[in-house]
């Protein structure tokens, strides 16, 4: 009998397993996958979710694996174009986007060191119950044998497409449909800080990575998927040529390392994510179009939070389903304001003074500054666009 089972062990599920058996209790940790093995993802972790991994002792890890940090953005929408970057958020100043096959690989080896048992290549198929009560797990192993573990609380961290949620019946609630299509793939020899570049209803960019390597991503309106899958290369390098002719340019003079990897958006959603015996984190619970790329970052945050209230409920504190149904309460209020940017932004449709504002922007490094703090999620938009802010940036442009 375990305390707990997190079902899944990528961001989400290897750090709530890790949490709760720093707080000293029983984990098992399951996932169907073998690692190391790479997940598609753009990978891009945002200031909050670095500051995680710095409270957890793991940022100098994530360092020393040599992955290339970022300390300018350069956007642009339509003609307006400006570089800058946020102010520090949480005491960071810098971002990373570690390939996910090292990220994972580290928060699974954390997870170990603090006592976690992580079995891979298990399929969760089924839970246990105890009349309404989640008491377990059942699935089947590499070798097809059916396993079944008991535990106090079942975690699912399962992604998107979470079989404990549909395995619990979790509704989703505030769904938002999904606009975009991602292709991106790596590429060597490039000098390239992070970019951002929007035109005509399709978006271009790129960080760097590990090994020298580096990120380039189209995102482009779903009524161009399937046109788009007929010549994947020539359609790639057409977005950029169209909707940033400079970066175009750089990027003839790199070399594609690997092959391309194109994902479709499933739509946005919140899940119900609490009930008798279980829980939902990460994408599994919240969902939302990586064009912000905040799924990591926020993943990391709400399995913090879920730690947390988890730690209470278990420790016998207060009763564990009120301290689960706190959890999602506060996941969902925090995470409102930029779940409500990320629906809005990922359409590629932005308000008319949207583009009057970045026009203004290079003039105003103080404005810049708030802007890009504003896309790492530190400042809500409702405090970048007052009428007194808006009104001191259009001064110092004019
Ligand atoms: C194209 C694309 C680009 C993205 N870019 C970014 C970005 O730049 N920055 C960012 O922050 N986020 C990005 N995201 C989002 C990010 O990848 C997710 O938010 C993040 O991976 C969620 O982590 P998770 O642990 O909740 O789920 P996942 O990473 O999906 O992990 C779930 C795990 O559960 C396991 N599992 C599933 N079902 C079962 C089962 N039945 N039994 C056992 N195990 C199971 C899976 O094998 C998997 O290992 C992007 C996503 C996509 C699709």
């Amino acid at each position: 009998m375990y305390d707990v089972i997190v079902v899944g062990a990528r961001c989400a599920g290897a750090t709530t397993a890790m949490l709760l058996a720093r707080r000293g209790y029983r984990v098992l940790c399951v996932d169907r996958a073998t690692f190391p093995k790479d997940t598609v993802s753009t990978h891009l972790l945002r200031q909050g979710g670095l500051a995680r991994l710095r409270d957890w002792g793991l940022l100098d890890e994530l360092k020393a694996t040599g992955c290339t940090p970022v300390h300018t953005i350069t956007m642009s929408y339509d003609d307006a174009m400006f570089s800058g970057f946020s102010d520090p958020i949480d005491g960071i100043e810098e971002i990373y986007a570690p390939r996910r096959i090292v990220l994972d690989n580290l928060l699974q080896d954390a997870a170990r060191a603090a006592g976690v048992e992580l079995r891979q290549g298990i399929a969760v198929t089924g839970l246990v119950r105890d009349g309404e009560t989640v008491t377990g797990i059942t699935g089947r192993d590499e070798q097809d044998r059916t396993i079944t573990e008991h535990a106090r609380l079942v975690i699912g961290a399962d992604g998107r497409a979470s079989t404990v949620a549909q395995l619990t019946g979790a509704e989703q609630y505030n769904v938002v449909p999904a606009h975009t299509f991602t292709c991106y793939s790596y590429w060597t020899g490039l000098q390239m800080q992070s970019q951002l570049r929007i035109r005509d209803r399709q978006a271009v960019g790129g960080w760097p990575t590990h090994d020298g390597k580096t990120l380039l991503w189209v995102v482009q309106m779903v009524d161009r998927f399937s046109e788009f899958r007929t010549d994947i290369e020539g359609n790639f390098h057409r977005a950029f040529k169209e909707t940033a002719p400079d970066l175009a340019e750089l990027v003839g003079t790199g070399e594609r390392d690997e092959r391309f990897y194109v994902a479709r958006q499933p739509e946005n959603f919140y899940r119900v994510s609490h009930g008798e015996g279980w829980a939902l984190v990460g994408d599994a619970g919240y969902h939302k179009d990586p064009f912000t790329g905040l799924g990591i970052s926020d993943a990391f945050s709400y399995a913090d939070l879920l730690a947390e209230r988890a730690h209470e409920g278990l420790s016998g504190a207060r009763p564990l389903t009120e301290a689960l149904a706190e959890y999602q309460a506060q996941r969902d209020k925090s995470s409102k304001g930029m779940y409500r940017f990320t629906c809005e932004s990922s359409k590629l449709v932005f308000p008319d003074n949207y583009l009057e504002v970045m026009r203004a922007l290079p003039a105003s490094p103080q404005h810049t500054q708030q802007w890009f703090r504003m896309m790492a999620g530190g400042l809500n938009g409702r405090d970048f666009f007052t009428e007194d802010n808006l009104r001191a940036l259009f001064e110092a442009a004019a």
